[in-house]
């Protein structure tokens, strides 16, 4: 099922995708979903950010091929930091440029959306903990993140957490292909086979230290291939089964 949020005539709805068309249902969202019989075209609404999160909680250095690339041995647990809710965007939307930064960065990252409160689950029971999963963009002021002993401002400006299309509640996240792409050019190509830490590992470390909410966001990490962008720029994130989230960047 793919999950969407959205926006019509100035009222946030929530709705499933099916067949090209987005089926209201009732907000309820992570309960029993029910439709209200009410459909509309997806170019007729606004596409919000699936979820809303009490906190994203990002891994770095997830992915083998892009700690080969910093030449950074494989960590032995993972290296988790947070984002800031209002740092959520939606598709379609704006990623602003701060004028703090001279040097911001894509990194295309599979997120993991919690189902249900989850406080030390065991690694075998993880997969009752997920929703689903989407695309997300863990924009990255690089040069205050190089300058900063905390990642906190590099990575916490409004609009540096674009999070969808969708949630897909029945992938298999073991082996998806994830891909950046900035003007149409191909810049990152990985598969999350290449995860260090998969999403069942990542709520039983995460949530043995701090209590997850439905809704909590877990970016797992990028693979290999990060670079800049500059206001003008187009950039996409795609994995394959959660489709493309679309951002422009702007001065
Ligand atoms: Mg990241």
């Amino acid at each position: 099922m793919k999950y969407i949020r959205f926006e019509k005539e100035g009222a946030v709805k929530y709705g499933i995708l099916e067949k090209g068309l987005i089926h209201e249902t009732e907000n309820r969202p992570f309960g029993s979903i029910k439709k209200t019989g009410l459909r509309f075209k997806p170019g007729d609404v606004r596409l919000l950010a699936p979820v809303t999160a009490s906190k994203i909680i990002a891994v770095g250095l997830n992915y083998t091929d892009h700690a080969k690339e910093l030449k950074m041995p494989l960590p032995a647990e993972p290296l988790i930091f947070l984002k800031p809710p209002s740092s959520i965007t939606g598709p379609g939307e704006a990623i602003y440029y701060p004028r703090e930064s001279r040097r911001v960065d894509y990194e295309a990252e599979m997120a993991v959306v919690i189902k249900k409160k989850a406080y030390r689950v065991p690694y075998q029971e993880a997969d009752n903990y997920i929703f689903g999963y989407t695309c997300l963009n863990d924009v990255t002021a690089r040069d205050l993140q190089k300058k900063d002993a905390q990642w906190t401002r590099s990575k916490s400006f409004d609009t540096f957490c674009p999070v969808g299309p969708y949630v897909e509640t029945e992938a298999d996240p073991s082996s998806l292909k994830i891909e950046a792409f900035l003007n149409k050019t191909p810049k990152q190509s990985s598969n999350t086979s290449n995860m260090i830490f998969g999403p069942r590992r990542l709520i039983e470390y995460i949530s043995g230290i701090m209590t997850l909410e439905a809704g909590d966001i877990i970016a797992t990490g990028t693979p290999a291939g990060v670079g800049p962008m500059v206001p003008g720029d187009k950039v996409e994130v795609k994995i394959e089964g959660l489709g493309s989230l679309i951002n422009y960047v702007e001065g």
